[in-house]
């Protein structure tokens, strides 16, 4: 293997001792960071996810207030919660575990976070705001990339970066970021022909798109930085990412792996801008 391997915990590690101090100082001035968790129904990978969210917060010294609703939760009920904890002073943040029960109107909820608690950054105004280069709450897992990138000293001026996946979460602001930090961006998603050909061209790949080693390492331009979003579960129950990592790692330059690249560093993401939040509020 000739890449170096993106540590993930350890980027995210030094990041959360910095958030552990800026949240000391909130505490000290009587303003503790407080993030609102809100669950709805039973999908057993959100409990998961917001029991590590909630563990890594208080490490950082981050209160959270735990919300957990029924499956059947109407939504008018969910609105008028997330609207009570959007009036909260106390509450600095405010993530709704996505995806909701399929009864309920997601966009509606989104629309009811006060842009200000919106530490998941998926608000129209915080995604806007992102399009204008005017950034408030950045995405966590596009700003967990971009904090990769520049741990490992990629240059990203003026060089090809490839985003594949256009989610609204992921893709999208991943791109937008890139195109700020004056990389020239493609966008590949489902409907890209000749993907190889643009993974082969690119100095700076980013993978979203949710399928197990579909990005091959052949593909890879040699000296290439991968940085490999996706999370999937093998056959035998074992993680792997998007791209086909230990050939990959042949020919890039740096590489993340799944897991330890991209997760930790969502999650420090998010906890970043909760003590912004606070700090700011
Ligand atoms: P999504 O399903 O919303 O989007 C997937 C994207 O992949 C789509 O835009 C689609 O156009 C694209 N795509 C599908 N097939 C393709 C193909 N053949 N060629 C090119 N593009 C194709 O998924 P998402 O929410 O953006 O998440 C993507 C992956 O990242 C998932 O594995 C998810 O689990 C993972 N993820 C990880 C983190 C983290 O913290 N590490 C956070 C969010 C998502």
């Amino acid at each position: 293997m000739s890449a170096t391997v993106l540590d993930g915990k350890r980027v995210a590690d030094a990041l959360c001792g910095d958030l552990r101090a800026r949240a000391a100082t909130c505490v000290a001035r009587g303003n503790p960071p407080t993030l609102a968790v809100v669950l709805v129904g039973d999908d057993p990978a959100s409990r998961v996810y917001v029991r590590n969210k909630g563990r890594r917060a208080a490490e950082v010294g981050i209160v959270t207030r735990d919300h957990h609703l029924p499956a059947a939760t109407t939504t008018a009920e969910l609105v008028g919660l997330v609207q009570q904890l959007s009036d909260d002073p106390a509450v600095h943040g405010i993530l709704v575990q996505l995806p909701l029960p399929a009864g309920i109107d997601s966009q509606a909820i989104l629309l009811a976070i006060d842009p200000a608690k919106d530490v998941d950054g998926f608000h129209p105004d915080n995604l806007g705001r992102l399009m204008i280069g005017r950034p408030r709450f950045v995405p966590c897992t596009p700003a967990g990339c971009m904090r990769l990138l520049a741990a490992a000293d990629v240059a990203i001026r003026g060089r090809r970066a490839l985003v594949i996946g256009r989610s609204t979460i992921v893709g999208k602001p991943m791109a937008q970021l890139l195109l700020a930090a004056d990389a020239t961006v493609i966008c590949a998603h489902s409907r890209t022909m000749a993907l190889a050909d643009e993974i082969a061209a690119a100095d700076i790949v980013v993978a979203a798109v949710g399928r197990a080693e579909f990005v091959r390492g052949a593909w890879i331009k040699p000296g290439a930085a991968v940085i490999d979003v996706g999370i999937n579960r093998r056959a035998d129950g074992s993680l792997c990412g998007d791209v086909e990592f230990a050939a990959a790692a042949e020919r890039a330059a740096v590489i993340t792996p799944v897991p330890g690249g991209v997760g930790p560093m969502t999650i420090a993401c998010l906890l970043a801008n909760v003590v912004t939040a606070a700090e700011q509020a």
